[in-house]
C-alpha cells in the first residue's frame, strides 16, 4: 500500500490526528479535495476540504457515490469497525 503524506489534520468524529493517505486502489493518488477518506482508527468516512483538512462528507457528496465505489467504502469501514470493536472488548487485532 502506498501512503501519501496530508497536512496534519483530525478525524472529526474520533479526534484522531491523521498525516497519511492511501488509495483503497493502491495506486498511490494524492488526495484533492472532495475525495473522501476513512479513518483507520475509528472507520469515519470523511471528505477532503480546500485545505485537504478533513469534515464530515455532505449527503450529496455520498449520493454521487458510483455504486461499486459506495460497497467498496462500506465494506472497507464495517471492516475496521468491527476490528476497533474487538479491540475495545478484547484488546486484540
Ligand atoms: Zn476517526
Amino acid at each position: 500500500m502506498v501512503y501519501v503524506d496530508t497536512p496534519p489534520g483530525l478525524c472529526p468524529e474520533c479526534g484522531r490526528l491523521l498525516r497519511h493517505a492511501s488509495d483503497m486502489n493502491g495506486t498511490g493518488h494524492r488526495p484533492k479535495p472532495g475525495d473522501l477518506s476513512l479513518c483507520f482508527n475509528c472507520g469515519a468516512i470523511n471528505e477532503f476540504d480546500v485545505g485537504l483538512g478533513l469534515r464530515p462528507p455532505s449527503q450529496e457528496t455520498l449520493d454521487k457515490l458510483p455504486p461499486d465505489a459506495a460497497a467498496k467504502l462500506f465494506d472497507a469501514q464495517r471492516s475496521i469497525r468491527t476490528k476497533a470493536e474487538k479491540q475495545r472488548l478484547y484488546g486484540v487485532n
